[in-house]
């Protein structure tokens, strides 16, 4: 376990946003938990790799950095793998391992940032298929009991960018390590219509593991602003889920805006076409802009503060509201400490 005094949390956040901790604890074994002073959800907070997190004050408290390694294969049969990966790892390494190894689930989550152990966090997705599709359990030190908790898929409540992660208290459960069921045998998941168009555009035309994962990496590169160029949370705004009555009101408004069957909780629309249509795309104040490349994404145009994207992303909500009646919730974490400014 490493402590440091009052740190910068500038490198920490790909948001780029200046902030400070009390303190950083970097969490490298699981014995560490053992002998950490605890967690006060109102001035503390738990991180990965910071690409979901947004600082609108400083953290008075203590960073929980959570560090652990190991990428074990624990169980095996004709079918696939049962892979034990620490919360510490680099997604994108994982599924590059993986993939290199001929194991297949997560090819389409390639180039996500970020650390294993936040996955289970929002059920992370992309190209059409999301966490959920491949996690086995997820091992958690439970704050509130100070004790491990093991907790299956179905216990986890995964949704669409959602768990119950979120809905806990904040911060209740450090996730330590979680398990993944892989495949052997490979079938391309390329319902996602910019995929199949991606792979169809390639020379060789071919859909095999690789293929998948390259063309996911090339999309990826080509549409989403880089936060080692400009800060950002990826989308800031998650795809509003309607029930069917007032999908039906806003579909007779407004006959293009794209949508999709989310099934139980109903239609999905575009969050990206409503900011857009509030003519808010490249719209920028006090150096936060909405990226004039994605409108999903709020970005730092280089020194602004927390406070300035939550100020643009405020603007942005009441904007949506009230052209469209939507109420457009954020996806990354919000950590903002009242007596902090
Ligand atoms: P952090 O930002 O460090 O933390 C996010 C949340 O998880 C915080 O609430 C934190 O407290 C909590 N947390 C972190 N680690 C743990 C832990 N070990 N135990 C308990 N809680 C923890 N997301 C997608 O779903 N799909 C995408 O395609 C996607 N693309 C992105 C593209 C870009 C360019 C960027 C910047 C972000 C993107 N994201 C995407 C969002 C983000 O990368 C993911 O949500 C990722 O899983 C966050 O991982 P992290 O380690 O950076 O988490
Ligand atoms: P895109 O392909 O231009 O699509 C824009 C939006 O339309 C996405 O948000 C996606 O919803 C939705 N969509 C498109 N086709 C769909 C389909 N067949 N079924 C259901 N929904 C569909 O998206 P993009 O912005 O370049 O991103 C590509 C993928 O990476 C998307 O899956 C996106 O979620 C993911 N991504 C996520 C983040 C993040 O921070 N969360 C950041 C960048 C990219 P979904 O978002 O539900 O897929």
């Amino acid at each position: 376990m490493k402590v440091a005094e009052n740190q910068a949390l500038d490198q920490l956040n790909t948001f780029g946003i200046s902030a400070r901790a009390g303190m950083v604890i970097t969490i490298e074994t699981e014995e560490d938990l053992l002998s950490a002073p605890g967690l006060d959800p109102a001035r503390d907070l738990l991180l990965g790799g910071g690409s979901n997190v947004l600082f609108v004050t400083d953290v008075p408290g203590i960073v929980y950095l959570n560090r652990i390694r190991g990428i074990e294969i624990i169980g095996e049969d004709r079918e696939g793998i049962l892979l034990e990966v620490g919360a510490g790892e680099n997604w994108h390494e994982l599924v590059t391992w993986s993939v290199a190894r001929g194991f297949s689930g997560i090819e389409n989550l390639a180039l996500i940032p970020g650390l294993a152990g936040a996955a289970p966090m929002q059920n992370i997705g992309a190209y059409g298929v999301e966490l959920a599709s491949v996690l086995d359990s997820v091992t958690a030190w439970d704050w509130h009991t100070a004790n491990w908790v093991v907790l299956s898929r179905q216990q986890c409540l995964l949704g669409y960018r959602d768990s119950v992660f979120k809905a806990a208290p904040p911060d209740r459960y450090l996730i330590t390590s979680i398990r993944l069921i892989l495949k052997k045998h490979f079938t391309a998941q390329v319902a996602y219509s910019g995929l199949a168009a991606e792979l169809e555009k390639s020379s060789t035309g071919s859909t095999g593991l690789a293929d998948v994962y390259a063309a996911v990496i090339r999309l990826r590169r080509q549409k989403l602003p880089d936060p080692a160029v400009i800060g950002n949370a990826g989308s800031f705004f998650k795809n509003p889920l309607l029930p069917t009555a007032l999908y039906q009101q806003l579909h007779d408004r407004f006959p293009a805006l794209p949508s999709w069957d989310a099934g139980d909780p109903g239609t999905k629309v575009s969050a990206a076409w409503l900011i857009e249509h509030c003519d808010l795309k490249g719209f920028e104040k006090n150096g936060a802009a909405v990226s004039s490349q994605h409108a999903l994404v709020l970005v730092n145009q280089g020194h602004c503060s927390g406070l300035d994207i939550w100020e643009l992303a405020q603007l942005v909500q009441a904007r949506v509201w009230d052209t469209f009646g939507v109420r457009l919730e954020p996806e990354p974490r919000i950590f903002r400490h009242a007596d902090v400014s």
